[in-house]
């Protein structure tokens, strides 16, 4: 996603169908359609579907509200939770990418899918003393 999605361009009194928010979102349908997917509540009672201004505001506001989140010193992120999770058991292996960047990777506790995080390599040894950190196989020498 380029663009930020303004809220303000739906109204909040107005029911859309996916086609016509799109259009006043200057988003495509599919997207939408992911939206709906991802939880974005419809008002099932219509064929088809329609979509209430106040839900989509809601919705894009939480969205927005969740990118913002700042890790915690103890989390990954977890794609699948969409949010900051800590590692089972605290541990997390670590893959040098750059001479300037690490990656921490673990196991949400939350939902046990893959969670990461980017760290410069400055900060490995501050991580060290919060997580359990093993070195990836192939990061060895
Ligand atoms: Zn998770």
């Amino acid at each position: 996603m380029s663009k930020r999605t303004n809220p303000m361009a739906v109204k909040s009194a107005l029911a859309y169908t996916v086609e016509e928010a799109a259009n006043a979102l200057s988003k495509t349908p599919a997207t939408i359609r992911n939206w709906v997917k991802d939880g974005l509540p419809i008002m099932a009672s219509h064929k088809p579907y329609l979509i209430s201004g106040a839900a989509i505001r809601e919705y894009l506001r939480a969205k927005r509200k969740d990118a913002k989140r700042p890790l915690e010193p103890d989390e990954l992120y977890c794609p699948a939770c969409r949010q900051g999770r800590r590692p089972t058991d605290m541990t997390a292996t670590l893959s040098v990418l750059t001479a300037n960047t690490s990656l921490l990777k673990g196991i949400c506790s939350h939902c046990e899918c893959p969670c990461a995080r980017m760290i410069s390599a400055a900060k490995v040894s501050e991580f060290a003393g919060i997580f359990i950190i093993k070195k990836a196989a192939d990061s060895e020498p």
